[in-house]
């Protein structure tokens, strides 16, 4: 997604990010209200959807702010056509905390439309809500009808809409985070073949939203399956132990004939004492040969920003590490230092369909103890 955005600027170091797609958004309702209504309403529509996507980044803040009140970093927001996306480095996984963080996103819009109205004197005006409407209406009333529109859309229970997050804490306090978040995910998938079905009627940022939603509603699922089955594990339980390693010294070539050679798709790079100093990895790599030639030394493709662990150390804080740092792997470390092994995201899929299959008690145990 980093790719396709460009950056605004940062509030107390969140960074705030445009995708690409939502200058096209921009260019289609300017179009559309150009041909329909003339060049003042599309002037008028074009900058009411740009006050519009500001509230929606004071609203993401609001969730990047309260999240910072438990420790929770925010590593950028993203504006897409369909609204905002505030990366969390986590959901908290209490449950009283999840519902201060989801609804701080609505009651920033609550507190916008407040303001608008008590204090600027707006009147409602649902013309902003069609067709983003233009013309002889007020544009202050517009935008506080939009922003009370946006705090109680956002709460409708499609999980992981702010909504679905309230209903999956609420459902918390009684069961297991998994239970909960399937419980959750099933009620979103359902509401989001609803907003689809409304979406064909002539809405098509809906259609895109439901689509998301339906997604993002069974990867959430599938990521708290494994949050419940990694606990109480080690990670010297699901790693690799049987991998080739780059020595440090090594050019792009060595490690283009491993890629081809094995099936693996990262590699761990390591010094003369078997310390890990990185991984390249098969992205890393095809993008440092498109500007260099093969017999550079490895140095310019390995990723350094690599979390380690030890073998003692839990699957379940490993997952985490996995899924915060968005990093190829964790490398697993033995007392020495010495790199013993390491977690991706597929070998650890692998484990959880072996282990639910009610295979292999201790996959690695044997060769771990040698
Ligand atoms: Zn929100």
């Amino acid at each position: 997604m980093k790719r396709w955005s460009i950056t605004l600027g940062s509030v107390s170091g969140i960074v705030v990010r445009v995708h690409m797609t939502f200058f096209l958004l921009l260019a289609w309702i300017g179009t559309v209200l150009w041909f329909a209504k003339g060049p003042a309403a599309a002037i008028d529509g074009v900058v009411f959807v740009l006050f519009l996507f500001g509230c929606v980044v004071l609203h993401e803040l609001g969730h990047a702010f309260a999240a910072r009140r438990y420790g929770i970093g925010t590593r950028d927001i993203t504006l897409l056509p369909i609204g905002g996306l505030a990366s969390l480095d986590r959901m908290p996984e209490d449950p009283a905390q999840e519902v201060v963080v989801a609804l701080a996103g609505p009651a920033v819009n609550i507190v916008i439309a407040a303001l608008l109205f008590l204090v600027v004197g707006a009147q409602v005006d649902t013309s902003g809500l069609e067709g983003f409407g233009a013309g002889a209406t007020s544009f202050i009333g517009r935008l506080a009808t939009v922003n009370l529109v946006l705090a109680v859309f956002n709460l409708i229970p499609a999980f992981p809409m702010d909504g679905g997050r309230i209903l999956r804490a609420l459902l918390g306090f009684t069961m297991s985070r998994a239970k909960a978040t399937r419980i959750a995910a099933r009620i979103g998938q359902g509401l989001a073949v609803i907003f689809a079905f409304l979406g064909l009627m002539g809405n098509p940022i809906l259609i895109l939203i439901a689509i998301f939603i339906f997604f993002a509603a069974s990867a959430e699922a599938y990521s708290a399956s494994i949050h419940d089955f990694a606990r109480g594990r080690s990670v010297a339980e699901a790693m690799i132990t049987q991998f080739e390693v780059l020595p440090k010294q090594a050019s792009l070539d060595d490690a283009a004939k491993l890629l081809l050679a094995t099936t693996q798709q990262e590699f761990p790079v390591v010094d003369d004492a078997k310390h890990l100093v990185g991984f390249v990895t098969r992205a890393s790599l095809i993008e440092t040969l498109q500007t260099n030639t093969g017999a550079v030394p490895i140095d310019s493709a390995v990723v350094r920003d690599v979390a380690t662990v030890t073998t003692r150390t839990s699957l379940e804080n490993t997952v985490a590490l996995l899924e915060q740092r968005a990093a190829p792997a964790v490398a697993v470390l033995a007392e020495s230092g010495r790199l013993v092994g390491y977690v991706t995201l597929e070998n650890l899929a692998e484990f959880f369909m072996v282990r639910s299959a009610g295979g292999l008690e201790h996959p690695n145990a044997a060769t771990f103890k040698k």
